[in-house]
């Protein structure tokens, strides 16, 4: 396999841009993959975050570079490192541009949330496209792309980096390198550290989605040459509902269930202001209050009428007009995710909830509508919609998570630090491997995009300071 200048761990975007950037500068790179497959979680994401991007400036788009940094961190109530997020946005326009030039595709700048700057540069064709480009121009950069060859531990000497050993066919190989950029995505499938640093069951009472077998190998691999630790225990939440084999990819049972009409946790109380749901960060941290893992969205007919004549408020691209077709099929099939009834009581019943507690929800939520205010939560009026029936419905939603949010410490270069906060050399780490860029949740609402955001311009930004330290080990 022979030596490497750089060694790239992980095939997302993180650490692809990373390893594309230090090929542009005829530096040698060999990245492992763990899976047969690139671009692991990253393959899904639709948008990307950026401010002050030349698409942005011919759509007329004002918010600034200082505008989004102070938002993201008041949103992260200055728990983050403020160099590090600063050099994330001041990074992005850029970055837009040179993703542009690797072929990828933007088809526009949109806020995909009411109320929220425009900084989701749509990807055509998603993550999978943008990946594909990526590879594909890496590959012609003379990148060596180790599929199915995880990494397993890195090699140190002294007080530097000098290579990792990989598992190739089955046996262990040792690769010398003067730099390892660590981007293998978090550890968003360990069971025994979801609980120990974020409390959950996994696959009980959360549920990971778009990611396989993410076991924080790169995190783990930093800790045991002395990194320190930063941000573990956070994770990009949402609420998502239902769930089953009888939900096709974009059920519309689904749809309904992600409008801001009446929502109640596993005991039949309401549990936020449903119009929050706008802001998927915001009703995942509101649904993870909840131990159980779930809670209910719920309509009647009237409501359900609306979502067919006038199209739903979130997502209103997606008119569900063959919901009551939907609606039957998985009742035929004996569905535990969604229920039908006769009256609120007997939802009550369906569901698990005491017919008493959820009749007095649903009571008290037709009188602040009937009263244009909601004397609970403060919902804004314009999302008051009674429920009288005469049927009433209600699907089961789950608290998911998209990836972790922190690990290891790095520095505004993604330079990896020890506990005394000194440079491990020759060592960065990127994306959902580094810590450093949220607080206890995901700033969905500044800046739209920017979980990708971060894992690409954190790749791009090691890949740079990766060639900076080759540059000075040669002098
Ligand atoms: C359904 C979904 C939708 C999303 N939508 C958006 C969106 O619209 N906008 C947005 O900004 N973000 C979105 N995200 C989040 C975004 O996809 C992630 O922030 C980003 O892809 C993470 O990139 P990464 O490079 O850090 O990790 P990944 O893309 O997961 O890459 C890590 C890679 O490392 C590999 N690996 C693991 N261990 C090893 C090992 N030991 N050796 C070698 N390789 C290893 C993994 O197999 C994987 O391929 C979405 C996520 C999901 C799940």
């Amino acid at each position: 396999m022979g030596d490497a200048d750089v060694v790239v761990i992980g095939s997302g975007a993180s650490g692809l841009s990373a390893a594309l950037l230090v090929a542009e500068a005829d530096a040698k790179v060999i990245l492992f993959e763990k899976q047969r497959a690139l671009g692991g979680t990253s393959n899904f994401f639709s948008g990307t975050f950026a401010v002050e991007s030349d698409m942005q400036r011919e759509r007329y788009i004002t918010y600034t570079r200082d505008e989004a940094f102070k938002n993201i961190m008041e949103f992260n109530h200055w728990r983050s490192n403020p160099r590090l997020v600063r050099a994330i946005v001041d990074e992005s326009p850029a970055t837009i541009t040179w993703l542009q030039k690797q072929g990828v595709v933007f088809s526009d700048v949109i806020n995909n949330m009411p109320d929220s700057p425009r900084t989701y540069h749509l990807v055509k064709g998603r993550g999978e496209a943008a990946i594909k480009a990526i590879a594909t121009r890496a590959k012609e950069r003379g990148v060596d792309i180790r599929l199915a060859t995880p990494a397993k531990r890195l090699i140190k000497q002294g007080d530097r980096i000098s290579g990792v050993i990989v598992e190739e066919d089955g046996e262990e190989k040792e690769v010398r390198a003067k730099s390892v950029i660590i981007a293998s995505g978090g550890y968003a499938n360990n069971k025994e550290w979801i609980r120990k640093y974020s409390g959950f069951d996994l696959g009980v009472n959360i549920i990971p989605v778009g990611n396989i077998d993410k076991m924080g190998d790169g995190i783990r691999m930093a800790f045991e040459v002395g990194a320190a630790d930063e941000g573990l225990g956070s994770l990009e939440l949402f609420r998502v509902g239902p769930i089953g084999p009888e939900f096709s990819m974009g059920s519309q049972i689904e749809i309904v269930a992600l409008q801001p009409d009446l929502w109640v946790d596993f005991q039949g109380e309401r549990f936020c202001d449903e119009s929050i749901g706008f802001y998927d960060t915001l009703v995942g941290n509101a649904s993870a209050r909840y131990k159980e893992g779930y809670t209910y969205s719920l309509f009647d007919d009237t409501i359900k009428q609306r979502l067919i004549e006038k199209g739903p408020e979130k997502f209103p691209e997606m008119r569900p007009m063959n919901l009551e077709k939907e609606m039957r099929a998985v009742l035929d099939r004996g569905t535990t995710e969604f229920f039908e009834a006769e009256s609120v009581e007997d939802l009550a019943q369906k569901i698990g909830v005491n017919p008493v507690v959820l009749k007095a929800s649903v009571d008290e939520y037709n009188q602040f509508c009937v009263k244009g205010h909601d004397g609970l939560f403060a919902k804004d009026p314009r999302y008051l919609r009674p429920l009288k029936g005469p049927k009433y419905y209600a699907v089961k939603a789950r608290t998911i998570f998209l990836g972790t949010l922190g690990g290891i410490k790095i520095n505004e270069r993604t330079e990896v630090l020890d506990k005394k906060g000194k440079v491990i050399l020759g060592l960065y780490a990127t994306g959902f491997d580094a810590g450093g860029m949220y607080g206890d949740s995901y700033p969905i609402k500044p800046s739209s995009g920017l979980s990708s955001a971060f894992s690409l311009n954190s790749g791009i930004m090691a890949g740079r300071n990766a060639l900076k330290y080759l540059g000075n080990l040669k002098k």
